[in-house]
């Protein structure tokens, strides 16, 4: 099979030869439309001989465009039944290894040789910031992440202080990234029609974070408080972090931060400034 993947016809051919059904548990949408591949390959730059991470190949759409950049490409793939599909759609590319199992679960820094890679995936919604999380939390040498993800998230990733989509994920993403979204896809682009619009996102990890922060633990323990109650104010949705009244409002006066204002106005700086001023208090 050379021809292209990517497009409705062959997808069906191939669902329909194999006999899958696609699973809507498992996140299951597969890309019809070359274009896109294309888009997503390009936004992540590869050379020929890189190492690339794809988690959740399917039946190889995006694979096979990651394949014919030249680049090494490794496909983490949970469905078992995938597997064979895979063997003969990929076939004709001996620069693509398939690993199966749960991308959540396997040793990734083994799999990829603990040498710099980038992830580049259409990722399976129901578990897409689990993913980005434990990637970016996990400290592994990636260069960037090039995801297809749902539009809200793609929107929540890049939102800035006071806006209605900026949270927790905006934080972390920011902190770790710099991101930008490439492009939005609508639902006709997959098979079957996810319900929302997807969009392309390009996180370029950072050398260092933008903002000095003592203990990384406490600073995202202080932005999981500052989110967790969205109508109180700073001072208050601290307290969820366990500490009493008079320990917030002195380490808030040490940080010289408002306690009335809400924890979804806060910059990364603020975020780092108290959760400096907790660890200088604990030491
Ligand atoms: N890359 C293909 C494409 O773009 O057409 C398929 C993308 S589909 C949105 C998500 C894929 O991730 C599915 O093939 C699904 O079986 C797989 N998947 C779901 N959960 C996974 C997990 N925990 N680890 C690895 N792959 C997973």
């Amino acid at each position: 099979l050379e021809s292209v993947i990517a497009s409705p016809e062959v997808v069906h051919y191939i669902c329909k030869r194999f006999d899958i059904k696609m699973s809507k548990k498992l996140g299951q949408n597969f890309l019809i439309k070359r274009g896109i591949v294309d888009e997503i390959v390009h936004a992540a730059e590869l050379t020929p001989g890189e190492p690339v991470l794809e988690v959740g190949p399917g039946i190889g759409t995006l694979t096979q465009g990651l394949a014919q950049s030249g680049a090494d490409v490794t496909a983490i793939e949970l469905d078992r039944r995938l597997l064979e599909v895979l063997d003969t759609t990929l076939a004709s590319y001996d620069n693509v290894r398939i690993v199966h199992g749960d991308v959540l679960k396997l040793d990734v820094p083994t799999i990829m040789n603990h040498k710099p890679f980038k992830v580049v995936a259409n990722l399976p919604y129901y578990i897409t910031t689990p993913i980005i999380m434990s990637l970016l939390e996990s400290k592994l040498p990636i260069e960037r992440l090039v995801v297809m993800v749902q539009k809200e998230v793609a929107l929540r990733m890049v939102a800035k202080p006071g806006t209605k989509d900026y949270g927790a994920l905006s934080v972390a993403v920011q902190y770790y990234t710099e991101p930008d979204i490439v492009l939005d896809v609508p639902p006709k682009s997959f098979l079957p029609a996810p319900a929302v619009t997807s969009s392309v996102i390009r996180c370029v990890l950072r050398d260092k974070p933008p903002v000095d922060v003592i203990d990384e633990k406490l600073f995202f323990r202080v932005v999981k408080a500052g989110f967790a109650q969205r109508r109180k104010t700073f001072a208050n949705t601290m307290k969820t972090t366990g500490l009493s009244k008079d320990r917030i409002e002195e380490l808030l006066a040490k940080a010289n931060i408002d306690g009335q204002r809400r924890g979804e106005t806060f910059t990364l700086q603020e975020f780092a400034d108290v959760a400096n001023a907790w660890a200088a208090l604990i030491k």
